[in-house]
C-alpha cells in the first residue's frame, strides 16, 4: 500500500507528464471505480479540458482542470498510470483511458480494483467527502509541534495507532510510523496522552525528516511513465528502513534485535531498548 511518499512522487511525476497538456477525450471503462458518476458525465467533464497542475492531498492525487474541476484519485493497493502511446494496445486492468494532445494517452490500471476516481468542483475540494476530516499536512506551516501535542492529549490511543489515524497526522502509514517512533525512540504501545512536550517536538522533528528522507530517496530513483505503480519500495529501499520488517535482526543504532507484534491488526516493528518507554 503506497505511503505519502510514494503517491508524492507519483503526483510529481503526473505533475511533469501532464500540466498544460488537453484531455482530448476520455473513457470510464469500468464504471465501479467512479462510482460517484455515470460514465457518460465522467468522460463530459473530462473531454476539452487542460490539466492546469498535479498536487496531492494526503494520499489523495489532485488533477486539477481548466474547467473549474479537480479529479482526485486514490490509488489504494493496486492502482497505477501507465502513459503511452495513443495507439498502444491497452493492458488488461485498464479501468479508465484518457487521450491526450500530445499523441499520448494516459491508462488508469488497478488488478484489485480498490482504487477510486473522482471528479468533483475545484471549489469544493476541502468539502469533499474524502478530504473534508484530513489533518494538516506534515509538511504544511499548520503542522506544528503545538498542533501535535494538542491532538495526542486529546487520545486514547497507542501512539503508534495515532500516528495512523489520518484525522489526527496525514500521511504517515505503516511504515513510516515505525520509522518516526524509532528515531524519536517512543515505545509504540506508549498512550499518545502520556507522551511528554519535549518528546512531542522530537517526533514533530522525526515525522517530517523522515517523510522528506523517503521523498529524496525515492527522486532518486528511476521511474518508467509507462509504469507509475507507487512501488518504489524496491532495490536499496531497505536503507531507509530502520525497523520496519526487520524483525529478529540487529536495531542499526544499537544492536538489539528488533522485534514484531501486532497492534491494529498490522505488524508494528520496534527496538526494545532505543525504544523502551
Ligand atoms: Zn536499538
Amino acid at each position: 500500500m503506497p505511503e505519502l511518499p510514494e503517491v508524492e512522487m507519483v503526483a510529481r511525476h503526473l505533475r511533469a507528464l501532464l500540466a498544460g497538456k488537453t484531455v482530448r477525450k476520455a473513457q470510464l471503462l469500468q464504471p465501479g471505480i467512479a462510482p460517484e458518476h455515470p460514465p457518460r458525465q465522467f468522460a463530459q467533464w473530462l473531454r476539452g479540458a487542460r490539466v492546469e497542475t498535479v498536487a496531492r492531498r494526503g494520499k489523495h492525487i489532485l488533477t486539477h482542470l481548466s474547467n473549474g474541476r479537480t479529479l482526485l484519485t486514490h490509488l489504494r493497493m493496486t492502482g497505477r498510470f501507465l502513459y503511452v502511446a495513443a495507439e498502444a494496445e491497452l493492458e488488461p486492468h485498464t479501468h479508465a483511458v484518457f487521450w491526450l494532445d500530445d499523441g499520448q494517452k494516459l491508462l488508469y490500471s488497478d488488478v484489485r480494483r480498490f482504487g477510486r476516481l473522482q471528479i468533483v468542483k475545484t471549489a469544493e475540494l476541502d468539502e469533499t467527502k474524502a478530504l473534508r476530516q484530513l489533518a494538516p499536512e506534515p509538511f504544511d506551516p499548520a503542522f506544528t509541534p503545538e498542533y501535535l501535542f494538542r491532538a495526542l492529549k486529546r487520545s486514547r490511543q497507542p501512539i503508534k495507532l495515532f500516528l495512523l489515524d489520518q484525522t489526527r497526522v496525514v500521511g504517515l502509514g505503516n511504515i513510516y510510523a515505525a520509522e518516526a517512533l524509532h528515531r524519536a525512540g517512543i515505545n509504540p504501545q506508549l498512550p499518545a496522552q502520556q507522551l511528554s512536550r519535549p518528546r512531542t517536538d522530537r517526533l514533530h522533528t522525526e515525522i517530517v525528516a523522515v517523510l522528506n528522507d523517503a521523498i529524496a530517496y525515492e527522486s532518486t530513483l528511476n521511474t518508467d511513465p509507462r509504469d507509475l505503480d507507487a512501488s518504489y519500495t524496491g532495490g536499496t529501499y531497505e536503507s531507509l528502513t530502520r525497523v520496519y520488517d526487520r524483525a529478529g535482526q540487529p536495531c542499526l543504532t544499537c544492536g538489539t534485535l528488533v522485534r514484531r507484534f501486532t497492534q491494529g491488526a498490522r505488524s508494528t516493528y520496534y527496538c526494545p531498548r532505543c525504544q523502551r518507554r
